[in-house]
C-alpha cells in the first residue's frame, strides 16, 4: 500500500513526524549542533528570477531529481537563473548516510529505464553546453548504478552532440569493474570527490574510504589515460591547512587535473556541525598552493560546489591542457 507523505509538513497516515526524521532517520540520535551564523561572505540573493523560474519547470517534466535541490545548495540562484540544473540521476534516496550531506537517505526504488531519455531530454530543453550528472549512492545495485550512467552519457551524447559531459560519481566501492564501465562511455569531465581529509573520514563519510576514493581516480587514468579528473573538497570540518595540502599531494599522485575546494555548510542540526568559515584569503592561498602543485585547474572560494561555474571551468580547464601540450610538443 502507498503510503502519501506531505513532505513539507512531515504528515504520514494521521501521525506527525518531523520532515527531517522522515529525510534522515538514522540522523536522529545525534545530539543537536547549532547552526552558526554565516559570515557576510557566505551570504546569497534568495532564488526566484524568471529564468530561475524557467529552469524549475523544465527539470519538473519528467520528474527529474536534481542535487541543487535535494543538496539544498546556496548557489541554487544563481545557477538556476542561468539554466544551471545539474541532474541526480538514480532517484533521490541514497543508500549511504554521510555527516555532511543533506539529501534524503534510505532504500530507494527501482531505476527508472526512461531516466537516460528524461535527462538527455532536458539538457536539451535547457540548451546546456555543459551539463553535470550526479546520483545517490546506490549500495543496493550489483554495479553501483554504473551502467545506468553510461547510459545516461550515451543518450545526452545522441540528443545533443555539442553538450559537454561531466560525470561525478559515487565511489563505487567494492564494485569491481564498475567504474570502468563509465569511463568507456567516455565522460568529457570524471568527477569523484573525496569530500575531506583522510583523518575525518569515519566521522564524515562512514561508509566510504580514503584510499578507495583516490584509487578510484588513479583509476580512470591508468584506464584512459586522456581523461580529463576532477575531484572536490569541503573545508571547515576541522581539517588542518596541512591535511589539505597532503590531500592535494594525493590527488597530484593520481594525475588529477581539476581542484574545487569549498566551504562545509550544515544543512540542519542533526549533521556535523562546522568547526569554522574558511576566510576567502585562506581559499587564495589553497589556490595558490594547488597551482604550485601542478593541478592544471583550480576553483577554491567559499560557494564553491563541484558544479558551480562547471560549463566556464570545463573550458579553462580544457585551455589549460591544450597548452601544456603545446608547450610540452615545442
Ligand atoms: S553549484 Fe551545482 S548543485 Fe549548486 S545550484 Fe549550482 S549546479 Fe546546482
Amino acid at each position: 500500500m502507498a503510503t502519501v507523505v506531505d513532505k513539507a509538513s512531515g504528515k504520514r497516515g494521521g501521525q506527525y513526524k518531523s520532515a527531517a526524521a522522515l529525510r534522515h532517520p538514522e540522523k536522529q540520535r545525534n545530539s543537536d549542533s547549532a547552526i552558526l551564523k554565516k559570515p557576510e561572505w557566505l551570504r546569497v540573493k534568495a532564488p526566484g528570477s524568471p529564468v530561475y523560474n524557467e529552469t524549475k519547470r523544465i527539470v519538473g517534466y519528467d520528474n527529474l531529481v536534481t542535487v541543487c535541490e535535494e543538496a539544498a545548495c546556496p548557489n541554487i540562484g544563481t545557477c538556476w537563473s542561468k539554466k544551471h540544473a545539474t541532474m541526480m540521476i538514480m532517484g533521490d534516496t541514497c543508500t549511504r548516510a554521510c555527516a555532511f550531506c543533506y539529501v534524503k537517505t534510505g532504500l530507494p526504488n527501482a531505476l527508472d529505464v526512461h531516466e537516460p531519455n528524461h535527462v538527455a531530454n532536458a539538457v536539451a530543453r535547457l540548451e546546456l553546453e555543459h551539463v553535470v550528472i550526479t546520483s545517490v549512492d546506490r549500495d543496493d545495485l550489483a554495479d553501483g548504478g554504473a551502467e545506468h550512467f553510461a547510459r545516461v552519457i550515451r543518450a545526452v551524447r545522441a540528443k545533443t552532440p555539442q553538450t559537454t559531459i561531466e560525470v561525478l560519481t559515487p565511489d563505487f566501492l567494492r564494485k569491481e569493474g564498475a567504474a570502468e564501465v563509465v569511463i568507456d562511455a567516455k565522460p568529457d569531465l570524471f568527477n569523484h570527490n573525496l569530500e575531506t581529509v583522510p583523518r575525518l573520514y569515519l566521522s564524515i563519510r562512514p561508509g566510504a574510504r580514503y584510499y578507495n576514493s583516490l584509487r578510484l581516480l588513479e583509476k580512470v587514468k591508468e584506464h584512459d589515460p586522456e581523461q580529463l579528473t576532477k575531484s572536490g573538497l569541503m573545508v571547515g570540518l576541522g581539517e588542518s591547512r596541512d591535511e589539505v595540502l597532503q590531500v592535494m599531494d594525493d590527488l597530484r599522485a593520481a594525475h588529477v587535473d581539476f581542484l574545487t575546494i569549498g566551504q562545509y555548510l550544515q544543512p540542519t542540526r542533526k549533521h556535523a556541525p562546522i568547526d569554522r568559515f574558511v576566510t576567502p584569503d585562506e581559499f587564495k592561498a589553497y589556490e595558490k598552493m594547488a597551482y604550485a602543485k601542478g593541478f592544471l585547474m583550480l576553483s577554491a572560494t567559499p560557494l564553491t560546489r563541484s558544479s558551480y561555474l562547471a560549463g566556464v571551468d570545463f573550458a579553462k580547464l580544457r585551455a589549460a591542457r591544450q597548452k601544456k601540450m603545446s608547450n610540452t610538443s615545442a
